[in-house]
């Protein structure tokens, strides 16, 4: 039996749940999901009690499944979050966000002078997790930044 009330956010019957968000980074990832100004139908909680990490936030998705792939790049603002796609009221999949090798085509080069400015490619970023921050580094202008820097937010 899935226990629906560990979600603590009213259960759906076909969507994804991101769960054990850190307090804080929800709003981030609905930002990068552009969500907020679709029609898909979203509940966040935020600030929400959690066993392991204090607080966390959660944000549920309805009728919209994100792929390993989407997921992880969410992962980079909030690493160790889990997505729980449901299907009839039940979780049908779950699984741990993890950062990915490297991310295509979703976030600009913050190097004005790169050439992904410039020339109709996908940016691409190789992503390396140091002691302090998760760097990630430019194919084309061979640029590391953080990822505060290069997400933005
Ligand atoms: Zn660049």
């Amino acid at each position: 039996m899935v226990e629906k009330h560990k979600l603590q956010v009213e259960a759906i019957r076909k969507g994804t749940v991101i769960d054990h968000i850190p307090a804080g980074q929800g709003i981030k990832i609905l930002k990068q999901l552009q969500l907020l100004g679709s029609n898909v139908r979203i509940t966040v909680g935020f600030n929400l009690p959690s066993k392991d990490l204090g607080l966390k936030d959660i944000i549920k998705v309805e009728n919209r499944l994100f792929n390993e792939k989407e997921a992880n790049e969410l992962a980079i603002f909030a690493p160790g979050a889990t997505i729980n796609v449901i299907d009839e009221y039940q979780v049908q999949n779950k699984f741990e966000m993890s950062i990915p090798e490297s991310i295509e085509g979703v976030f600009e080069c913050p190097n004005s002078n790169c050439i992904t400015h410039n020339e109709p490619v996908q940016t691409h970023f190789s992503l390396r997790q140091s002691k302090e921050s998760l760097q990630m580094k430019c194919k084309y202008c061979e640029k590391s930044f953080s990822k505060d820097i290069v997400a933005g937010i």
